[in-house]
Protein backbone atom coordinates (compact mmCIF):
# COMPACT_ATOMS: atom_id res chain seq x y z
CA UNK A 1 0.00 0.00 0.00
CA UNK A 2 1.03 3.27 -0.91
CA UNK A 3 0.80 5.91 1.77
CA UNK A 4 1.42 9.38 1.56
CA UNK A 5 1.12 12.00 3.98
CA UNK A 6 -0.88 14.78 2.67
CA UNK A 7 1.11 17.69 2.34
CA UNK A 8 -1.72 20.27 2.77
CA UNK A 9 -0.96 19.21 6.73
CA UNK A 10 1.68 21.43 6.27
CA UNK A 11 0.69 25.36 6.32
CA UNK A 12 4.19 26.97 7.09
CA UNK A 13 3.51 30.75 5.95
CA UNK A 14 5.66 32.50 3.33
CA UNK A 15 6.89 34.76 5.13
CA UNK A 16 8.70 32.38 7.98
CA UNK A 17 12.06 32.08 7.91
CA UNK A 18 13.03 29.00 6.04
CA UNK A 19 17.14 29.14 5.95
CA UNK A 20 19.92 30.87 8.17
CA UNK A 21 22.83 30.53 6.54
CA UNK A 22 26.17 32.60 6.47
CA UNK A 23 25.04 34.96 3.95
CA UNK A 24 21.37 36.22 5.38
CA UNK A 25 17.86 34.64 6.72
CA UNK A 26 15.71 33.58 3.79
CA UNK A 27 11.89 33.46 4.21
CA UNK A 28 10.32 30.97 1.76
CA UNK A 29 9.15 33.67 -0.49
CA UNK A 30 12.44 35.28 -0.63
CA UNK A 31 13.56 31.27 -1.58
CA UNK A 32 11.08 31.41 -3.78
CA UNK A 33 11.99 34.68 -5.79
CA UNK A 34 15.51 33.66 -5.74
CA UNK A 35 15.02 30.78 -7.42
CA UNK A 36 12.64 32.32 -9.97
CA UNK A 37 15.24 34.76 -11.15
CA UNK A 38 17.73 32.54 -11.30
CA UNK A 39 15.53 29.92 -13.62
CA UNK A 40 15.11 32.92 -16.21
CA UNK A 41 18.89 34.01 -16.09
CA UNK A 42 19.51 30.44 -16.69
CA UNK A 43 17.14 30.21 -19.65
CA UNK A 44 18.44 33.27 -21.36
CA UNK A 45 22.02 32.26 -20.97
CA UNK A 46 21.60 29.11 -22.29
CA UNK A 47 19.13 30.95 -25.17
CA UNK A 48 16.09 28.31 -24.26
CA UNK A 49 13.21 28.27 -23.11
CA UNK A 50 12.71 25.58 -21.38
CA UNK A 51 16.00 22.95 -20.41
CA UNK A 52 13.83 20.20 -21.12
CA UNK A 53 16.04 17.68 -18.93
CA UNK A 54 19.26 18.76 -19.60
CA UNK A 55 21.74 17.96 -16.84
CA UNK A 56 22.74 21.43 -14.81
CA UNK A 57 25.41 21.22 -12.54
CA UNK A 58 25.55 22.65 -9.47
CA UNK A 59 29.07 23.99 -8.54
CA UNK A 60 28.12 25.72 -5.28
CA UNK A 61 28.90 26.48 -1.43
CA UNK A 62 27.57 25.29 0.54
CA UNK A 63 25.29 27.68 1.75
CA UNK A 64 21.63 28.90 -0.23
CA UNK A 65 23.08 29.24 -3.66
CA UNK A 66 22.91 25.53 -3.71
CA UNK A 67 19.19 25.48 -2.98
CA UNK A 68 18.44 27.97 -5.28
CA UNK A 69 20.48 26.44 -8.02
CA UNK A 70 18.51 23.45 -7.75
CA UNK A 71 14.72 25.14 -7.35
CA UNK A 72 15.70 26.66 -10.37
CA UNK A 73 16.93 24.09 -12.67
CA UNK A 74 13.92 22.19 -11.39
CA UNK A 75 11.52 25.43 -12.48
CA UNK A 76 13.68 25.45 -15.83
CA UNK A 77 12.74 21.46 -16.46
CA UNK A 78 16.34 20.79 -16.01
CA UNK A 79 18.19 18.25 -13.81
CA UNK A 80 20.38 19.19 -11.23
CA UNK A 81 23.96 17.59 -10.94
CA UNK A 82 25.18 18.15 -7.22
CA UNK A 83 29.29 18.78 -7.31
CA UNK A 84 31.08 20.73 -4.56
CA UNK A 85 33.02 23.58 -4.70
CA UNK A 86 35.42 23.30 -2.44
CA UNK A 87 36.62 20.04 -4.01
CA UNK A 88 40.03 19.65 -5.69
CA UNK A 89 40.03 20.76 -9.16
CA UNK A 90 40.89 17.12 -10.42
CA UNK A 91 37.68 15.11 -8.95
CA UNK A 92 35.41 18.23 -10.32
CA UNK A 93 36.99 17.42 -14.22
CA UNK A 94 36.19 13.83 -13.19
CA UNK A 95 32.99 14.67 -12.58
CA UNK A 96 32.09 17.13 -15.60
CA UNK A 97 34.11 14.41 -18.18
CA UNK A 98 31.80 11.59 -16.74
CA UNK A 99 28.75 13.53 -16.60
CA UNK A 100 29.19 15.07 -19.86
CA UNK A 101 27.24 18.56 -18.81
CA UNK A 102 27.08 21.49 -20.77
CA UNK A 103 26.44 24.53 -18.00
CA UNK A 104 27.51 24.62 -14.60
CA UNK A 105 26.03 26.69 -11.99
CA UNK A 106 29.23 28.53 -10.61
CA UNK A 107 28.52 29.80 -7.46
CA UNK A 108 31.64 32.64 -6.83
CA UNK A 109 32.81 34.27 -4.24
CA UNK A 110 35.47 37.63 -3.41
CA UNK A 111 38.05 35.35 -2.20
CA UNK A 112 38.37 31.80 -4.21
CA UNK A 113 41.34 29.33 -4.39
CA UNK A 114 40.56 27.45 -7.14
CA UNK A 115 38.45 29.95 -9.29
CA UNK A 116 40.82 30.45 -12.17
CA UNK A 117 41.43 26.67 -12.26
CA UNK A 118 37.97 26.35 -12.69
CA UNK A 119 37.43 28.48 -15.13
CA UNK A 120 39.96 27.30 -17.53
CA UNK A 121 39.01 24.36 -16.86
CA UNK A 122 35.23 25.10 -17.86
CA UNK A 123 36.56 27.02 -20.55
CA UNK A 124 39.05 24.23 -21.67
CA UNK A 125 35.52 21.86 -22.33
CA UNK A 126 33.43 24.57 -23.80
CA UNK A 127 31.24 24.41 -20.88
CA UNK A 128 28.50 27.39 -20.20
CA UNK A 129 29.97 29.04 -17.07
CA UNK A 130 27.08 30.45 -15.39
CA UNK A 131 27.94 32.81 -11.85
CA UNK A 132 26.30 33.17 -9.37
CA UNK A 133 28.45 35.41 -7.13
CA UNK A 134 26.92 34.16 -3.80
CA UNK A 135 27.79 36.90 -1.57
CA UNK A 136 25.74 39.45 -3.72
CA UNK A 137 23.09 37.39 -5.76
CA UNK A 138 20.44 37.50 -2.92
CA UNK A 139 20.73 41.15 -2.17
CA UNK A 140 20.85 42.59 -5.92
CA UNK A 141 16.84 40.76 -6.73
CA UNK A 142 14.00 42.48 -5.78
CA UNK A 143 11.42 40.12 -3.61
CA UNK A 144 7.55 40.78 -4.32
CA UNK A 145 5.30 38.93 -2.23
CA UNK A 146 4.27 35.92 -3.99
CA UNK A 147 1.12 34.42 -2.66
CA UNK A 148 1.60 31.15 -1.66
CA UNK A 149 5.22 31.02 -2.28
CA UNK A 150 5.57 27.52 0.40
CA UNK A 151 2.84 25.68 -1.46
CA UNK A 152 4.25 26.58 -5.02
CA UNK A 153 8.05 25.33 -3.29
CA UNK A 154 5.93 22.23 -2.41
CA UNK A 155 4.42 22.20 -5.77
CA UNK A 156 7.45 22.00 -7.27
CA UNK A 157 8.94 18.83 -5.59
CA UNK A 158 5.65 17.11 -5.64
CA UNK A 159 3.86 17.75 -9.52
CA UNK A 160 2.05 14.82 -9.91
CA UNK A 161 3.40 14.75 -14.46
CA UNK A 162 6.87 15.05 -13.07
CA UNK A 163 7.37 12.10 -10.94
CA UNK A 164 8.65 9.80 -13.57
CA UNK A 165 11.36 12.02 -14.60
CA UNK A 166 14.89 12.07 -13.69
CA UNK A 167 14.72 14.76 -10.34
CA UNK A 168 18.67 14.91 -9.28
CA UNK A 169 22.27 13.25 -9.92
CA UNK A 170 24.34 12.44 -6.73
CA UNK A 171 27.51 11.06 -6.92
CA UNK A 172 28.56 7.91 -4.66
CA UNK A 173 31.14 8.80 -2.09
CA UNK A 174 33.48 6.98 -3.70
CA UNK A 175 34.79 4.49 -0.90
CA UNK A 176 34.82 1.46 -2.73
CA UNK A 177 36.19 2.99 -5.99
CA UNK A 178 35.37 5.97 -8.50
CA UNK A 179 32.34 7.43 -7.62
CA UNK A 180 29.38 6.50 -9.67
CA UNK A 181 26.82 9.19 -10.81
CA UNK A 182 22.57 8.13 -9.50
CA UNK A 183 20.13 9.00 -11.28
CA UNK A 184 17.45 9.48 -9.07
CA UNK A 185 13.56 10.12 -10.46
CA UNK A 186 11.51 12.77 -8.84
CA UNK A 187 9.63 9.96 -7.37
CA UNK A 188 12.65 8.93 -5.92
CA UNK A 189 12.84 11.82 -3.89
CA UNK A 190 9.42 12.88 -3.12
CA UNK A 191 9.40 9.55 -1.29
CA UNK A 192 12.52 10.04 0.55
CA UNK A 193 10.85 12.98 1.57
CA UNK A 194 7.49 11.92 2.22
CA UNK A 195 8.90 8.53 4.36
CA UNK A 196 11.31 10.14 6.31
CA UNK A 197 8.48 13.26 7.55
CA UNK A 198 6.04 10.20 8.40
CA UNK A 199 8.51 8.05 10.60
CA UNK A 200 9.97 10.60 12.58
CA UNK A 201 6.82 13.11 12.35
CA UNK A 202 8.76 16.00 10.84
CA UNK A 203 6.82 19.02 11.02
CA UNK A 204 6.81 22.77 10.38
CA UNK A 205 7.79 22.65 14.09
CA UNK A 206 10.77 21.27 13.91
CA UNK A 207 13.86 23.44 13.44
CA UNK A 208 16.94 21.46 12.00
CA UNK A 209 21.00 21.76 12.23
CA UNK A 210 22.66 21.80 9.30
CA UNK A 211 26.18 21.39 9.05
CA UNK A 212 26.63 18.11 5.56
CA UNK A 213 28.05 19.08 2.45
CA UNK A 214 25.25 19.65 0.12
CA UNK A 215 26.38 17.14 -2.79
CA UNK A 216 25.55 14.16 -1.03
CA UNK A 217 21.61 12.57 -0.41
CA UNK A 218 22.46 12.83 3.16
CA UNK A 219 22.58 16.65 2.97
CA UNK A 220 20.86 17.42 -0.17
CA UNK A 221 17.95 15.30 0.39
CA UNK A 222 17.19 13.96 4.02
CA UNK A 223 18.09 17.27 5.61
CA UNK A 224 17.75 20.19 3.20
CA UNK A 225 14.26 19.12 1.16
CA UNK A 226 12.73 17.28 3.07
CA UNK A 227 13.07 20.09 6.19
CA UNK A 228 11.92 22.83 3.19
CA UNK A 229 9.01 20.02 2.14
CA UNK A 230 7.62 20.23 5.45
CA UNK A 231 7.63 23.72 5.80
CA UNK A 232 10.44 23.61 9.13
CA UNK A 233 13.26 25.86 9.56
CA UNK A 234 17.06 25.30 8.61
CA UNK A 235 20.01 26.76 10.32
CA UNK A 236 23.19 25.77 8.16
CA UNK A 237 27.03 25.87 9.13
CA UNK A 238 28.84 26.49 6.06
CA UNK A 239 30.95 24.00 7.98
CA UNK A 240 31.35 21.97 10.75
CA UNK A 241 32.84 23.13 13.66
CA UNK A 242 32.45 21.28 17.12
CA UNK A 243 31.87 24.21 19.16
CA UNK A 244 29.61 25.88 17.23
CA UNK A 245 27.33 22.47 16.59
CA UNK A 246 27.47 22.62 20.98
CA UNK A 247 26.86 26.06 21.76
CA UNK A 248 23.48 25.90 18.83
CA UNK A 249 22.38 22.61 19.99
CA UNK A 250 22.72 24.08 23.68
CA UNK A 251 21.19 27.49 23.22
CA UNK A 252 17.87 27.60 25.30
CA UNK A 253 17.21 31.07 23.07
CA UNK A 254 16.94 28.76 20.26
CA UNK A 255 14.30 26.58 18.25
CA UNK A 256 16.59 23.81 16.80
CA UNK A 257 15.42 20.95 17.64
CA UNK A 258 17.07 18.30 15.44
CA UNK A 259 20.25 17.34 14.37
CA UNK A 260 21.58 14.35 11.71
CA UNK A 261 25.33 13.98 10.64
CA UNK A 262 28.08 11.71 10.13
CA UNK A 263 29.77 9.51 12.22
CA UNK A 264 32.74 11.35 12.32
CA UNK A 265 31.44 14.71 13.53
CA UNK A 266 29.89 12.26 16.47
CA UNK A 267 33.23 11.46 17.41
CA UNK A 268 34.61 14.70 17.17
CA UNK A 269 31.82 16.41 19.29
CA UNK A 270 32.13 13.76 21.96
CA UNK A 271 36.12 14.52 22.26
CA UNK A 272 35.86 18.01 21.99
CA UNK A 273 33.39 17.72 25.01
CA UNK A 274 35.97 15.19 26.50
CA UNK A 275 38.96 17.08 26.27
CA UNK A 276 37.60 20.38 26.56
CA UNK A 277 37.16 21.89 30.03
CA UNK A 278 36.52 24.79 29.24
CA UNK A 279 33.11 23.62 27.51
CA UNK A 280 32.93 20.54 30.54
CA UNK A 281 32.53 23.94 32.65
CA UNK A 282 30.10 26.20 30.62
CA UNK A 283 27.77 22.72 30.12
CA UNK A 284 28.03 20.52 32.75
CA UNK A 285 26.51 16.91 31.66
CA UNK A 286 23.60 17.51 34.12
CA UNK A 287 22.68 21.03 32.16
CA UNK A 288 23.48 19.32 28.76
CA UNK A 289 20.71 16.84 29.70
CA UNK A 290 18.26 19.25 31.05
CA UNK A 291 18.51 21.25 27.72
CA UNK A 292 17.95 17.94 25.68
CA UNK A 293 15.19 16.94 27.52
CA UNK A 294 13.28 20.20 27.00
CA UNK A 295 14.41 20.88 23.34
CA UNK A 296 15.90 18.16 21.22
CA UNK A 297 13.29 15.97 19.90
CA UNK A 298 15.58 13.99 17.03
CA UNK A 299 19.51 13.13 16.68
CA UNK A 300 20.59 11.03 13.52
CA UNK A 301 23.27 9.46 12.34
CA UNK A 302 24.07 7.85 9.28
CA UNK A 303 25.94 7.20 5.58
CA UNK A 304 29.11 5.16 7.58
CA UNK A 305 28.84 2.71 10.93
CA UNK A 306 28.64 4.70 14.54
CA UNK A 307 30.59 2.94 16.68
CA UNK A 308 29.35 1.93 19.64
CA UNK A 309 31.46 3.75 22.05
CA UNK A 310 30.16 6.75 20.71
CA UNK A 311 27.23 6.13 21.05
CA UNK A 312 27.38 5.20 24.36
CA UNK A 313 29.78 8.68 25.23
CA UNK A 314 27.14 10.76 23.70
CA UNK A 315 24.41 9.32 25.63
CA UNK A 316 26.14 9.80 28.97
CA UNK A 317 27.09 13.32 27.88
CA UNK A 318 23.44 14.18 26.63
CA UNK A 319 21.12 11.39 27.64
CA UNK A 320 19.65 10.80 24.44
CA UNK A 321 20.33 7.56 22.75
CA UNK A 322 21.92 8.41 18.80
CA UNK A 323 18.91 6.66 16.34
CA UNK A 324 21.21 4.71 13.62
CA UNK A 325 19.94 3.94 10.35
CA UNK A 326 21.22 2.59 7.15
CA UNK A 327 21.15 4.45 3.56
CA UNK A 328 23.00 4.75 0.18
CA UNK A 329 22.49 7.34 -2.52
CA UNK A 330 21.14 4.55 -4.92
CA UNK A 331 18.52 3.49 -2.12
CA UNK A 332 17.30 6.42 -0.30
CA UNK A 333 17.08 5.23 3.65
CA UNK A 334 16.76 1.39 3.72
CA UNK A 335 16.62 0.69 7.17
CA UNK A 336 16.71 2.49 10.61
CA UNK A 337 16.11 1.99 13.96
CA UNK A 338 12.86 3.34 15.84
CA UNK A 339 11.79 6.95 16.30
CA UNK A 340 9.43 5.65 19.07
CA UNK A 341 10.97 3.15 21.01
CA UNK A 342 8.42 0.67 22.69
CA UNK A 343 9.24 -1.98 25.17
CA UNK A 344 10.37 -4.62 22.19
CA UNK A 345 11.60 -2.31 19.43
CA UNK A 346 14.49 -0.24 21.37
CA UNK A 347 17.35 2.13 19.50
CA UNK A 348 20.23 -0.32 19.83
CA UNK A 349 23.48 0.57 19.38
CA UNK A 350 25.90 -1.14 16.44
CA UNK A 351 22.96 -1.85 14.65
CA UNK A 352 20.53 -0.59 12.21
CA UNK A 353 17.14 -1.65 12.71
CA UNK A 354 14.60 -2.47 10.24
CA UNK A 355 12.96 -1.78 7.08
CA UNK A 356 12.53 2.04 6.69
CA UNK A 357 8.50 2.93 5.11
CA UNK A 358 7.63 0.62 3.27
CA UNK A 359 11.08 -0.76 1.97
CA UNK A 360 11.39 -4.65 1.57
CA UNK A 361 15.02 -5.96 2.65
CA UNK A 362 16.50 -9.38 1.90
CA UNK A 363 20.00 -11.12 3.13
CA UNK A 364 21.27 -13.24 0.43
CA UNK A 365 23.39 -16.03 0.44
CA UNK A 366 25.87 -15.80 -2.49
CA UNK A 367 26.42 -19.72 -4.00
CA UNK A 368 29.64 -19.77 -5.75
CA UNK A 369 28.86 -23.19 -7.49
CA UNK A 370 25.31 -22.60 -8.92
CA UNK A 371 24.20 -20.01 -10.84
CA UNK A 372 21.28 -19.33 -8.78
CA UNK A 373 20.98 -17.20 -5.40
CA UNK A 374 19.75 -18.38 -1.69
CA UNK A 375 17.71 -16.19 -0.04
CA UNK A 376 18.01 -16.62 3.66
CA UNK A 377 16.00 -14.12 5.10
CA UNK A 378 13.18 -11.50 4.03
CA UNK A 379 11.47 -8.77 5.72
CA UNK A 380 8.65 -5.32 5.23
CA UNK A 381 7.83 -3.07 6.96
CA UNK A 382 6.31 -5.28 9.82
CA UNK A 383 6.84 -8.88 8.74
CA UNK A 384 9.89 -11.42 8.48
CA UNK A 385 10.27 -14.33 6.59
CA UNK A 386 12.98 -16.31 7.46
CA UNK A 387 13.63 -19.18 4.65
CA UNK A 388 16.19 -21.51 6.13
CA UNK A 389 16.44 -22.38 9.85
CA UNK A 390 19.67 -24.16 9.48
CA UNK A 391 21.87 -21.63 7.99
CA UNK A 392 23.39 -18.41 10.27
CA UNK A 393 21.59 -14.96 8.50
CA UNK A 394 24.76 -13.44 7.20
CA UNK A 395 25.19 -12.44 3.63
CA UNK A 396 24.30 -10.11 1.09
CA UNK A 397 21.58 -7.15 1.62
CA UNK A 398 19.55 -6.63 -1.09
CA UNK A 399 16.68 -3.68 -1.16
CA UNK A 400 13.34 -3.39 -2.85
CA UNK A 401 10.86 0.13 -2.44
CA UNK A 402 9.89 3.02 -3.45
CA UNK A 403 13.56 4.92 -2.80
CA UNK A 404 15.41 2.67 -4.89
CA UNK A 405 17.08 4.55 -7.96
CA UNK A 406 16.55 3.58 -11.55
CA UNK A 407 19.64 4.00 -13.30
CA UNK A 408 23.60 4.63 -12.80
CA UNK A 409 24.47 7.74 -15.60
CA UNK A 410 25.93 6.57 -18.94
CA UNK A 411 26.52 3.10 -17.11
CA UNK A 412 24.21 0.68 -18.66
CA UNK A 413 26.29 -2.42 -17.75
CA UNK A 414 26.94 -1.37 -14.28
CA UNK A 415 22.88 -0.47 -13.95
CA UNK A 416 22.38 -4.19 -14.95
CA UNK A 417 24.63 -5.84 -12.55
CA UNK A 418 23.76 -4.49 -10.01
CA UNK A 419 20.15 -5.17 -9.78
CA UNK A 420 19.41 -9.23 -9.26
CA UNK A 421 17.15 -10.98 -11.97
CA UNK A 422 14.19 -10.65 -9.71
CA UNK A 423 14.70 -6.61 -9.34
CA UNK A 424 16.07 -6.33 -5.88
CA UNK A 425 18.99 -3.93 -5.51
CA UNK A 426 22.46 -5.92 -4.83
CA UNK A 427 23.93 -3.35 -2.35
CA UNK A 428 27.60 -5.02 -2.05
CA UNK A 429 27.06 -4.55 2.40
CA UNK A 430 26.82 -7.69 3.93
CA UNK A 431 24.27 -7.99 6.97
CA UNK A 432 23.26 -9.85 9.82
CA UNK A 433 20.17 -10.53 10.71
CA UNK A 434 19.77 -11.00 14.76
CA UNK A 435 16.87 -13.66 15.12
CA UNK A 436 16.07 -12.73 18.64
CA UNK A 437 15.98 -9.10 18.34
CA UNK A 438 14.67 -9.42 15.12
CA UNK A 439 17.38 -6.50 13.78
CA UNK A 440 19.98 -5.58 11.05
CA UNK A 441 23.29 -5.24 11.91
CA UNK A 442 25.96 -4.20 8.92
CA UNK A 443 29.07 -6.68 8.58
CA UNK A 444 29.95 -3.83 6.32
CA UNK A 445 30.99 -3.66 2.69
CA UNK A 446 31.15 -7.11 1.37
CA UNK A 447 34.34 -6.09 -0.72
CA UNK A 448 36.70 -4.75 1.83
CA UNK A 449 34.82 -4.75 5.54
CA UNK A 450 34.45 -8.82 5.40
CA UNK A 451 37.70 -10.48 5.77
CA UNK A 452 38.38 -13.65 4.77
CA UNK A 453 41.22 -15.12 6.85
CA UNK A 454 42.03 -18.76 7.21
CA UNK A 455 39.11 -19.74 6.01
CA UNK A 456 37.22 -17.25 8.80
CA UNK A 457 35.07 -14.36 7.71
CA UNK A 458 35.62 -11.50 9.91
CA UNK A 459 34.00 -8.28 10.04
CA UNK A 460 36.57 -5.43 10.19
CA UNK A 461 33.91 -3.09 11.44
CA UNK A 462 33.93 -5.17 14.41
CA UNK A 463 37.34 -5.03 14.79
CA UNK A 464 37.01 -1.41 14.51
CA UNK A 465 34.90 -1.06 17.10
CA UNK A 466 37.35 -3.05 19.44
CA UNK A 467 40.30 -1.15 19.17
CA UNK A 468 38.56 2.28 19.58
CA UNK A 469 38.23 0.93 22.75
CA UNK A 470 41.73 0.78 23.26
CA UNK A 471 43.18 4.08 25.67
CA UNK A 472 45.63 5.42 23.18
CA UNK A 473 43.62 5.33 20.17
CA UNK A 474 42.02 7.89 18.28
CA UNK A 475 41.43 6.78 15.52
CA UNK A 476 41.80 3.00 13.52
CA UNK A 477 40.93 1.37 10.17
CA UNK A 478 41.31 -2.48 9.72
CA UNK A 479 41.73 -3.69 6.57
CA UNK A 480 42.31 -7.22 4.84
CA UNK A 481 45.84 -7.56 2.76
CA UNK A 482 46.51 -10.62 0.36
CA UNK A 483 48.72 -13.34 2.54
CA UNK A 484 50.11 -16.09 1.19
CA UNK A 485 49.35 -18.34 4.17
CA UNK A 486 45.87 -17.21 5.53
CA UNK A 487 44.31 -15.61 2.02
CA UNK A 488 43.99 -12.53 3.73
CA UNK A 489 45.61 -11.06 6.95
CA UNK A 490 44.07 -8.58 9.25
CA UNK A 491 45.97 -5.28 9.00
CA UNK A 492 45.18 -2.26 11.61
CA UNK A 493 46.25 1.47 10.55
CA UNK A 494 45.73 3.35 13.98
CA UNK A 495 46.30 7.02 15.11
CA UNK A 496 47.09 8.09 18.26
CA UNK A 497 46.20 10.89 20.52
CA UNK A 498 48.38 13.19 20.96
CA UNK A 499 48.75 13.15 24.57
CA UNK A 500 49.87 9.04 24.23
CA UNK A 501 52.16 9.26 20.77
CA UNK A 502 55.47 8.12 22.99
CA UNK A 503 53.48 5.35 25.18
CA UNK A 504 52.60 3.15 22.26
CA UNK A 505 53.96 -0.29 21.99
CA UNK A 506 53.12 -2.54 19.39
CA UNK A 507 54.08 -5.95 21.71
CA UNK A 508 51.74 -5.03 24.25
CA UNK A 509 49.05 -3.49 21.76
CA UNK A 510 48.98 -6.95 20.50
CA UNK A 511 48.82 -8.86 23.95
CA UNK A 512 45.52 -5.85 24.48
CA UNK A 513 44.14 -7.37 21.42
CA UNK A 514 44.43 -10.93 21.97
CA UNK A 515 42.43 -10.34 25.69
CA UNK A 516 39.43 -9.09 23.50
CA UNK A 517 39.54 -10.31 20.04
CA UNK A 518 38.91 -14.35 18.44
CA UNK A 519 42.46 -15.53 17.44
CA UNK A 520 41.63 -14.53 13.77
CA UNK A 521 40.73 -11.07 14.27
CA UNK A 522 43.91 -10.26 15.99
CA UNK A 523 45.81 -7.71 13.76
CA UNK A 524 48.92 -9.60 12.42
CA UNK A 525 50.28 -6.13 11.69
CA UNK A 526 49.71 -2.74 12.33
CA UNK A 527 50.49 0.66 11.17
CA UNK A 528 50.57 3.74 13.02
CA UNK A 529 49.85 6.88 10.97
CA UNK A 530 49.18 10.81 11.88
CA UNK A 531 45.85 11.21 10.55
CA UNK A 532 43.30 9.12 8.76
CA UNK A 533 42.35 9.83 5.20
CA UNK A 534 38.69 10.52 5.51
CA UNK A 535 36.58 12.15 2.73
CA UNK A 536 33.63 14.84 3.25
CA UNK A 537 31.74 12.97 5.13
CA UNK A 538 33.93 10.88 7.02
CA UNK A 539 34.84 7.92 5.13
CA UNK A 540 38.08 6.14 4.51
CA UNK A 541 38.92 4.47 0.52
CA UNK A 542 39.07 1.14 1.78
CA UNK A 543 40.25 -0.07 -1.73
CA UNK A 544 42.75 2.35 -1.93
CA UNK A 545 44.18 1.95 1.21
CA UNK A 546 44.44 -1.80 0.56
CA UNK A 547 46.11 -1.25 -3.00
CA UNK A 548 49.09 0.96 -1.01
CA UNK A 549 50.08 -1.24 1.74
CA UNK A 550 50.09 -4.37 -0.50
CA UNK A 551 52.40 -2.86 -2.30
CA UNK A 552 54.02 -1.65 1.36
CA UNK A 553 53.90 -5.33 2.36
CA UNK A 554 55.47 -6.59 -0.83
P1 LIG B 1 30.84 4.12 -3.51
O1 LIG B 1 29.56 3.44 -3.91
O2 LIG B 1 31.29 5.15 -4.50
O3 LIG B 1 31.93 3.19 -3.10
P2 LIG B 1 29.73 4.68 -0.93
O4 LIG B 1 29.30 3.28 -0.87
O5 LIG B 1 30.42 5.24 0.28
O6 LIG B 1 30.59 5.00 -2.21
P3 LIG B 1 27.31 6.12 -0.41
O7 LIG B 1 26.05 5.97 -1.18
O8 LIG B 1 27.70 7.51 -0.05
O9 LIG B 1 28.45 5.53 -1.26
O10 LIG B 1 27.27 5.31 0.94
C1 LIG B 1 26.56 4.11 1.10
C2 LIG B 1 27.32 3.14 1.96
O11 LIG B 1 27.57 3.70 3.25
C3 LIG B 1 26.54 1.89 2.25
O12 LIG B 1 26.64 0.97 1.21
C4 LIG B 1 27.19 1.39 3.53
O13 LIG B 1 28.36 0.63 3.26
C5 LIG B 1 27.58 2.67 4.24
N1 LIG B 1 26.61 3.02 5.31
C6 LIG B 1 25.59 3.89 5.27
N2 LIG B 1 24.94 3.94 6.45
C7 LIG B 1 25.57 3.09 7.27
C8 LIG B 1 25.40 2.68 8.64
N3 LIG B 1 24.46 3.19 9.43
N4 LIG B 1 26.26 1.74 9.13
C9 LIG B 1 27.22 1.22 8.36
N5 LIG B 1 27.46 1.57 7.08
C10 LIG B 1 26.63 2.48 6.54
Amino acid sequence: TRCFSSKSAFHSPSDKIFLNDKYSKFSFNQVYNLSNVLSKNLLDQHKKSDLNGEKIAVLCSNNYTYLISCLAVWMSNGVPLGINKNYPINLIEYFINDSKCKLVINGTSDHEPNQTELNNLLDNNKIINFHLNESSFFKQTSHPIVANSFQKIQNLLDLEEMKQKEGVILYTSGTSGPPKGVVLTRYNILRTIQTLVEAWQISPNDSLLHVLPLNHVHGLIYCLLTYLYAGCHVDMLPKFEPLAVWEKLLNPNNNINSFMAVPTIYVQLVNYYLNNEAIRKKYPTNYIKDVFKSKIRLVVSGSAPLNVKTHREWNEITGYNILERYGMTEIGLGLSNPFVETEDRKRVAGAVGRPFGNTNVRIVEPNDTLDSKHVLVESGPDFDKIFDQSKSLFGELQIKGDMVFKKYLNKPEQTKETFSDDGWFKTGDTAEFLKDEKIYKLIGRTSVDVIKSGGYKISALDIEKELLGHDLIDDVTVIGLQDPVWGQKVFALIVLKEAFQQQFCADEFKKWCKQRLPKQSVPKAVKVIEKMPRNQLGKVNKKELIKIYEKENG
